[in-house]
Order: C-alpha cells, then structure tokens, then sequence
C-alpha cells in the first residue's frame, strides 16, 4: 500500500487541504519528509525546487538555521497560556507600524481573519451585505464560499455543499477590475453594503494584477456610500514588499486582513484596522470574537523573527524581484521560441503561467479559458525535472529568497523543454 493510498484511508482525498492532493494535474501528490533552503525532499528522497513555499509564507525558504535556534528557546519558554503576552504587544505594535494603522487582533487562519473583519465590518456599519469578487478567494467561511451563478451579478450559489443559500444571500459578488459592477450592485443594494472585500493582488485564480484606476474607484465609491474597503492581504502582506501593497497601489484600506508569511510557517491570521473600528471588538465593543490558541506566544515570536529579518533586509524583496523577473522574462522568451501559447502573469514574486490564447488576463472570466490539460502537462514534466510548481493552473508561483540564479536558470530550461514537449504532445 503507497502512502497516498493509506492516507486515503485515514483522510478524506488523502489530505488536510484540498489543493495538496494534486487533483487537478493527475492526483500524485509529493508527500514532503523535510525542507531545507528551495528544496523540498520527499518520502522518496527526491529533492524538488520549491516554487509553492506552502503556499506564501515560505518566503525565507526552508529551514533556516538562524530560525531553528530561536524556536528551540522559544520552546523551552513555553507555548500557550491562555494570558495575554508581551510578544503579543510587541507584534500589534510591528503591525500597526507596518500596516500604518491603528490596531491588531490575531486569530489562527486566514479563514479565521476574512470571517472576523466582516463580522466587524458589519457591527461598525450596522449593515449586512458584503461585495466579494469572483475568483477572489477569501477562507472557507460559509459567507464567503460563493461563486456568481450563470452570468448574472446578482442571483449567487454556494461553491460548496453544506452552504445555506440564506447564508449567502447578503454576499454579493462583482467582477473583479470592472467597477461599473460594483456601481451596478452598490445602486441595487443602496445604504445595505457594509464592505467591499478583494484580494489587492489577485493570487487564487492564478495571478491577476488589479487595475490603479479600479481600486481607486473603489475607495471612493466605499467612501461614498460608509462602506468599510477591506484588504485581504493573507497571500500580499509582506510578500510583495514590507507590510500592506496598499502604498504601492496608492489606496489605502480600512482594513486589513493577513496571515501566511507573519506566521513564520506556523498557523495564523490576523486583521487590523483604524481605532474607531477596532474598538468595536469584544472586550471593547459589541462585536463578539476569540479564539483559545489566538496570539499563541509561540507563534507570535516565530512569527515576528521572520518580520523583523524582512524589515532589516530590504535587499531580499529586490533578489524577489530579480529572480522573478528572470523568470518572466526566460518563460516569454521560451513562449515566443517554441510558438506555445500562453500568458505570463506577474505582480512581484507572484506570478503564474496560463495557457491559452489570451489577449489580456483581467478577471475570472479571461483566466476560466485557460487550457488546463497543457497546464497538467507543463506541471508534470516540471515534476519530472524535480521542480515544484502549483498543482493547479488557478494557483501562483510563489518565489523564496532561498533560490538562487542557478536555479532559475535550470527553471528556465526546464520551462522550454516542457513547451517543446507540450508542442509536440
Ligand atoms: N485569503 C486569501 C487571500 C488566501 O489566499 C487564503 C488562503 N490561501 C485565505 C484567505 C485563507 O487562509 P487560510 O487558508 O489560512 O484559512
């Protein structure tokens, strides 16, 4: 019996999270034994280059030797105990900073973070609907498990069974870079919209960079109408430059949510916002939330070693860069070479590889013409080559300051032969 045919025995598809399972491309998955650096080993002992970092918070790479010693300290000292602690304080303080705000509550997952800001979002407002963008993907709370039904912005289904319709009946769901669809739904839903949730990069439909001039309209049009903007920084915070991406887009939020990378690797979430609006929170204010392993001291000292080196190092967000440009440009100039087509998409050191003929790549309607079995394809003989891209043509390439110009080189080799192969496949 392999491994994957017993965890399927003992878990659901074989795995704790659905994405793992390798579904999409063939349904192998890698079972990881241990990482060091950009390379994953598995049961095997294969060695793959690690382009999934676990999905985002890997930004440091695997295993680093200067983290490993702090954590065993930090072990010794204790893990929970359900009193506040001074690394709390010293954490809300950092993000506040970083977020250039005002308040911090942590919770254990992004899930946890996106579910608690609306809930606050909705007691500060006194109002009930949401606006969510399709193909933004926001947690697993039932409210936010809901896809635009067929071509139509206003009539909405569950993405998953289990999801009351009337739970999602104040969700409504607009198309991302397109703000005549929030205008349109704001107007039909006047003086009920407590927030506006997005990712302000898009990384769950695969990599889609936001339009300037959309998610200015959207401040204003949220200013307009006392609706809360919030970020959704889970995958963003951290990864595209230090704290929010908000100063680089030029528009600031009213909240923030975050989680990945300020966890070190560990569980966690959090949301942060302005004073008026946090102090709405329990033991302040009406608005009820908690959580027994929440601010885990543990994890808040991982967490903070990880940010404090990503804030005395700017010099690895510009390696970030150069890795992930040479990507870019390898992948385009392996494209034009080989004649295959598909589509480079890249915000910093998140990007993704959609294949197909596109013109431009703006919404969830351009990425569901992707191609996925050349994605299948292109994934499996990257595998092969013993590198690890997403299993999924609708997840991004996350890159670590662990690699190197050798290995993107190889990357980028790689990357042709599977065109080629592709081409003649
Ligand atoms: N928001 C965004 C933007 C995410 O990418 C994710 C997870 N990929 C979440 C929320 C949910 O986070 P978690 O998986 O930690 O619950």
């Amino acid at each position: 019996m392999t491994l994957f045919d017993k965890a399927k025995k003992y878990i659901p598809g074989g795995v704790n999270s659905p994405v793992r399972a390798f579904a999409a491309v063939g349904g192998h998955p890698i079972f990881a034994k241990y990482g060091k650096g950009h390379n994953i080993v598995d049961e095997n002992n294969d060695a793959y280059i690690d382009f999934i970092s676990s999905w985002g918070p890997m930004i440091l790479g695997h295993g680093k030797d200067e983290l490993i010693e702090k954590a065993k300290g930090y072990l010794e000292e204790g893990l929970t105990f359900g009193l506040p602690t001074k690394v709390e304080v010293e954490i809300a303080e950092f993000l506040s900073k970083a977020f250039d705000t005002d308040m911090v509550r942590m919770v254990n997952s992004g899930t946890e973070a996106t579910m608690s800001a609306i809930r606050l979002a909705r007691g500060f407002t006194n109002k009930s609907k949401i606006i969510k963008f399709e193909g933004c993907y926001h947690g697993h709370s039932d409210g936010l498990l809901v896809k635009s039904g067929s071509g139509s912005l206003t009539f909405n289904v569950p993405t998953s069974a289990g999801v009351p319709e009337n739970v999602i009946k104040d969700t409504l769901i607009c198309k991302y870079n397109d703000i005549e669809s929030v205008k349109k739904t704001i107007k039909e839903n006047k003086d009920d919209v407590a927030a506006i949730i997005l990712e302000p990069i898009a990384g769950n439909m695969g990599v889609v960079p936001i339009d300037i001039d959309f998610v200015k309209a959207l401040r204003k049009i949220s200013d307009e109408n006392g609706i809360i903007l919030i970020f959704d920084e889970v995958i963003t915070a951290f990864r595209l430059k230090f704290g929010s991406i908000s100063t680089e887009l030029g528009v600031k939020p009213d909240m923030f949510c975050f989680g990945k990378i300020v966890g070190g690797g560990m569980p966690v979430g959090g949301f942060a916002g302005r004073r008026e609006i946090m102090e709405k929170l329990s033991p302040m204010g009406p608005v009820y939330q908690a959580g027994t392993l929440s601010g885990s001291p543990f994890i808040m000292k991982m967490g903070l070693d990880v940010l404090r080196i990503l804030k005395e190092n700017p010099d690895i967000y510009q390696r970030l860069e150069k890795y992930a440009q040479m990507l870019e440009e390898g992948f385009n100039d392996n494209l034009k070479a080989t004649g295959v087509k598909a589509c480079v998409t890249r915000y910093k050191s998140m990007m993704s590889l959609f294949f197909g003929d596109f013109d431009e790549i703006r919404s969830f309607d351009d990425v569901s013409k992707a191609d996925l079995d050349n994605y299948s394809k292109y994934f499996n003989f990257m595998k092969n080559s013993k590198i690890l891209m997403p299993p999924s043509q609708f997840e991004a390439i996350f890159m670590s300051d662990a690699l190197d110009e050798s290995v993107i080189n190889y990357t980028i080799e790689e990357n042709k032969k599977a065109l080629e192969y592709i081409k003649e496949n």
